[in-house]
């Protein structure tokens, strides 16, 4: 089977977003084994819409357009997917209720124009919106298939997954059942990685029935995808559980989490399950470390608070560190055990360090030291960090969270 991807929004035109979707939908693609032969990029204009999705039709077996199928004025997509099938827009009554609960739900009345929303190219199936208001289209055109997703990014892979996917697998053969496992690292680059897993891709390659992907998620480290086909859901969950065990036993305690887990609902879950309480200290990452801590709800049953000690006399003042250099493992160290003695927590973490871009203190821009003060005892390490500003400060906070984590884990990994 041949793919044609079409993006549709002026702003991918004019270079405001960039085209992840069809990035995202690409790799999809390719791990279930449908090729990909274009991709193109389309304006919110009826007419080019419209002959977009008829060049995509007469090449390709498997057209996917994602975008402007919101409430507003500008998205059309609707309208050019009806027009191109040659069938009218008629209003679906499932869908529209599953929109006026999404309403009510937040407790506000639906605007007017969300109904537009519900309005299905007649024949068309109908992927459930889960996410949002939109919901997804699969449309027949003779032998060929017409898929159509919203534009947001997460309303996407979620119907990509769900919806697109499965219903792509069952025209490939209707036998097959597909499934992803996602597993999370974090301290280890990206060619490491790869080489590290080098010849598990090549004993999967020729095997044939499980792939691995690599997934650089920018400042929230490296995914790892494994995707399994087989004939039927115990099979697949047979296969990918065993490469479940694989993968951890390669990649041990570098992998932090697996699907939606993050570095802070890890770590804020290891906290909870020891009874432990926790306080942030940290000067250059200015309040970040605490906001990722509380992105996880239910931060409060473990999190008690934090200082941004930015000055050194706040540093001095607040958190009584001594009077020394303040990028050295003591100040991160009496950060640690100020904070965690000020907020009588079990745990304090803190984080002092130069954000760049000029050198402060005769150090380089992404010198960082890490304190840890676990219940009387002190350590603290410091990590060299690339990047910009914005990025030493998220790594930063990333890596002192993964250190607490190593710490609560009693990973051998946390003394090296
Ligand atoms: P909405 O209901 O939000 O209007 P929609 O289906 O109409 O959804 P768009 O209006 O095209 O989708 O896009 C909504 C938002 O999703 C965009 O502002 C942009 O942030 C993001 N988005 C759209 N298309 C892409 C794309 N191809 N890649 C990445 N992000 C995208
Ligand atoms: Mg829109």
């Amino acid at each position: 089977m041949r793919a044609e991807i079409v993006a549709v929004g002026t702003e991918l035109l004019l270079g405001q977003i960039i085209d992840t979707n069809s990035a995202l939908i690409a790799s999809r693609l390719a791990e279930i084994g449908v090729d990909c032969y274009y991709q193109s990029r389309v304006g919110d204009n009826h007419a080019r819409i419209v002959s977009s999705l008829r060049l995509a039709l007469s090449r390709c077996d498997v057209v996917i357009v994602c975008g402007g199928l919101g409430p507003t004025q500008d998205d059309i997509t609707r309208e050019a997917v009806a027009e191109v099938l040659g069938v009218p827009l008629e209003l679906d009554a499932s869908v529209l209720e599953t929109i006026e609960s999404y309403f009510s739900r937040l407790g506000r009345p639906m605007p007017e124009n969300n109904k537009l929303q519900a309005l299905v190219p007649r024949g068309a199936e109908v992927i459930s919106q889960m996410k949002g208001t939109a919901p997804g289209l699969i449309c027949n055109v003779g032998n060929k298939v017409l898929y159509a997703m919203p534009g947001v990014p997460y309303e996407l892979e979620d119907m990509l997954d769900r919806g697109v996917l499965q219903d792509l697998l069952k025209r490939q053969d209707a036998q097959e059942t597909i499934r992803s496992l996602v597993i999370r690292t974090w301290g280890l680059s990206e060619s490491k990685l790869a080489e590290v897993l080098s010849p598990e891709i090549d004993r999967l390659d020729a095997i044939g029935d499980v792939t691995l992907a690599f997934l650089a998620s920018g400042m929230e480290g490296l995914k790892v995808r494994a995707t399994a086909k087989g004939a039927d859901e115990a099979e697949v969950n047979e296969k990918l559980d065993a490469e479940k065990t694989i993968l951890e036993s390669t990649l041990g305690d570098y992998i932090f989490g697996y699907g939606s887990d993050t570095m802070e609902s890890v770590v804020g879950e290891l906290l909870y399950d020891r009874g432990a309480t926790l306080s942030v200290a940290e000067s250059l990452t200015g309040g970040l470390l605490a906001s990722k801590v509380v992105s996880h709800p239910g931060a409060s049953r473990y999190f008690l608070g934090g200082v941004v000690s930015y000055a050194t006399e706040a540093k001095r003042e607040i958190l009584g560190v001594r009077d020394l250099p303040v990028i050295s493992s003591e100040v991160a160290s009496d950060m640690a055990v100020g904070v965690s003695r000020l907020f009588s927590s079990d745990y304090g973490l803190s984080l002092t360090g130069v954000a760049g871009p000029d050198s402060q203190e005769g150090k380089e821009p992404g010198t960082v030291w890490i304190g840890i003060s676990a219940k009387g005892d002190v350590y603290t390490k410091q990590i060299f960090l690339g990047g910009d500003r914005e990025r030493v400060r998220w790594y930063s906070a990333m890596s002192a969270l993964d250190l607490l984590r190593l710490y609560l884990k009693e990973s051998p990994r946390f003394y090296l």
